[in-house]
């Protein structure tokens, strides 16, 4: 253990020299180390090989696609994985959080962004490995999973039974995206997955319930076209 860096190590798949240069740099600057490739199946080997404990994937690459990437990984890792995409690769980012990738970056990014995400990821999987807390706190929503009771500024909110499903879905992926798919197939089953208007109803009936200006929400967050993401809000505000 006497390297200069004994950060956390990540594994970049990316083609494009700009984006593998942004990234060097500024994740060197905050203590990561890190191995690179242009290719897929390199960064398969080097995953395997380097056993990093986090990856960063393009899916855009010239010789294997970052969903298939992320397929053949998940056959035997469990390593977050963090999808950078374009904007007109939407199909391909929905594909790839459902082949296990653990979230996404869409293009042009912050590395501010990317960084919360690589935090997020590896508190998630801390979390994974640990017990699991029967309590979430988000600013001033409480959700006791244990109890099955909701509380806002300390008054009991009723959920209906659908909307504790949904809330819970949520809850158990705190700050990371859950895709509408998901969701459908989760609480409605299989037939439902196209069926995304339930859901729109039933987000619109928690925000009611939970957020203060349902219009703005605080914790109940869309990402268009993929699904939602309950925000965790950092209680700071003591007085
Ligand atoms: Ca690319």
């Amino acid at each position: 253990m006497s390297s200069m860096n004994d950060g956390p190590t990540i594994l970049i798949v990316e083609d494009e020299p700009e984006i593998r240069r942004f990234l060097r740099i500024s994740l060197v600057n905050h203590g990561y180390q890190l191995f690179e490739t242009p290719k897929g199946e390199e960064g398969l080997t080097l995953l395997a090989e380097k056993k990093p404990d986090l990856v960063i994937l393009d899916l855009g690459l010239p010789d294997l696609d970052g969903v298939t990437f992320t397929q053949r990984a998940r056959e035997w890792t469990q390593v977050p994985i963090i999808v950078l995409s374009a904007r007109s690769m939407e199909k391909d980012k929905i594909e790839a959080l459902e082949a296990g990738a653990d979230d996404y970056v869409t293009k042009p990014f912050g590395i501010l962004e990317l960084l919360a995400r690589i935090k997020v990821a590896f508190r998630h999987r801390e979390k994974n490995t640990a017990t699991e807390e029967p309590v979430f706190v988000s600013g001033e929503l409480q959700v006791d999973l244990a109890k099955r009771t909701v509380h806002l500024k300390g008054e009991e909110v009723h959920l209906t039974p659908i909307e504790h499903q949904i809330l819970n879905m949520l809850v158990k992926n705190a700050d990371r995206v859950v895709t509408q798919q998901v969701l459908l197939r989760e609480i409605w089953g299989p037939g439902h997955a196209k069926q995304g208007h339930y859901l729109r109803v039933y987000l619109g009936q928690l925000r009611q319930k939970l957020e203060e200006q349902p219009a703005r929400p605080k914790y109940l967050i869309t990402e268009p076209g993929v699904g939602y993401r309950l925000r965790v809000v950092e209680n700071d505000k003591k007085s």
